[in-house]
């Protein structure tokens, strides 16, 4: 196959004329205000991304990690808490609760969807657990209910980590709505991306937005007088212009993401009724945004050669749980603690999915898949 024919897992250059433009103007009117830090700029996307989650507030912050970081430090995370989380996700999930020096405690995960396991939630919450962070892994929302029940039980906060979901609703209720505070990615690669590193944090709490707002600027409460130490997690203005800029097409971006799964679940049902593929499973109730369209495969590392050669870009999301990773060594995990998500990690293969995506390049991706599985 020629270079011609190759499909990248996904393409951030194929921008439209008029979405350029309404970044444009945007960006030019921050130069126009000169307010790059804070400003106009930020609070209308802050508003405008508060309403679209359906959360009381939105706090704008330098990324996903730090929104995670700022949420638990809202909670006054420290050492020697606990926080569970998944041990199937990005590494800031479990990464800035070892910041704080507190310890992140991994929960393994669903067989189906991948995300934590509410049956197993329970018994991993202890007198020091501090928060529970469930991830909303790869677009679809982790099994809310069950979680929150647990949560409110034994009145331990919830933090979301919805940076792979915006747009995904469990039961009709957003991500991002659910928990005490939800953290939010910006990352170019995400549903709706900036031109750089950017993120958010959403709560209902007036108290939490107040902390989160403080904490991202040094924890100052006056001009120079510091309640908390903080840290400089703002959301550059800049950010904010392409944010509110792209903000009124995440919709019907999420709507074509969920058009191509669906034809990839059409192109793919013959195999995977042969069980030579495990399709992405959307849980009843849950409206998955699909920010990864992620298979699963024997002998993934031959089928994702195979794709390779056939010029179909796939990526391993995530190819080492977190509780096997080398700086956490020394919280006691080994190879077989977590099975499903140590299984899950030698078999899950991302291909391409984006908003731009064209049908022919689904078709072929298909096609080369079928093959390279066969
Ligand atoms: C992307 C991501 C993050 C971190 O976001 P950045 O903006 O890259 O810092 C955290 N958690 C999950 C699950 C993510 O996918």
């Amino acid at each position: 196959m020629s270079v011609g024919d190759s499909v990248p897992l996904l393409d951030l250059t194929r921008y439209d004329e008029e979405l350029k433009r309404d970044i444009a103007r945007r960006v030019q009117e921050v130069f126009e205000t000169g307010r790059f830090v804070m400003g106009p700029a930020n609070d209308a996307f802050e508003k405008a991304f508060a309403k679209e989650v359906g959360a009381a507030h939105a706090v704008g912050v330098s990324s996903g990690t730090d929104a995670v970081l700022v949420s638990l430090m809202a909670l006054g995370v420290g050492p020697g808490d606990e926080v569970v989380t998944s041990p199937f996700t990005f590494f800031a999930s479990a990464g800035e609760v070892a910041r704080l020096n507190a310890k992140p405690v991994f929960v393994d995960i669903e067989p189906e969807t991948l995300n934590l396991d509410p049956e197993r939630l329970e018994a991993a919450v202890t007198g020091r657990t501090k928060a529970i962070q469930p991830v909303h892994l790869y677009g679809q929302c982790a099994d809310m209910a069950p979680i929150l029940e647990i949560a409110a039980r034994r009145g331990v906060p919830v933090v979301e980590d919805a940076c792979q979901a915006i747009g995904a609703s469990d039961h009709g209720r957003p991500a991002g709505a659910m928990g005490t505070m939800a953290a939010f990615s910006f990352y170019p690669t995400k549903n709706l991306g900036a031109a750089g590193d950017a993120g958010a944090v959403t709560t209902d709490d007036p108290e939490l937005a107040k902390a989160l707002a403080t904490l991202r600027m040094h924890g100052e409460t006056s001009r120079y007088h510091h309640a908390r130490v903080g840290g400089n997690f703002r959301l550059d203005a800049i950010q904010a212009a392409v944010l509110l800029a792209k903000l009124p097409r995440l919709k019907s971006w999420n709507e074509r993401r969920r058009a191509i799964a669906a034809r990839y679940g059409e192109l793919f049902s013959d195999a995977a009724r042969a069980e030579a593929i495990t399709l992405p499973f959307e849980a009843p109730g849950k409206r998955h945004v699909y920010h990864q369209y992620v298979v699963r495969v024997q002998n993934r590392d031959a089928v994702r050669e195979r794709l390779s050669r056939a010029g179909i870009a796939t990526a391993v999301f995530y190819p080492v749980p977190l509780h096997m990773q080398e700086c956490f060594a020394d919280l006691g995990y080994r190879e077989g603690s977590l099975p499903v998500a140590e299984k899950a990690a030698g078999e899950v293969l991302a291909l391409p999915i984006f908003a731009e995506m064209r049908d022919d390049e689904v078709e072929r991706v298909a096609e080369a898949v079928l093959k390279a599985i066969a």
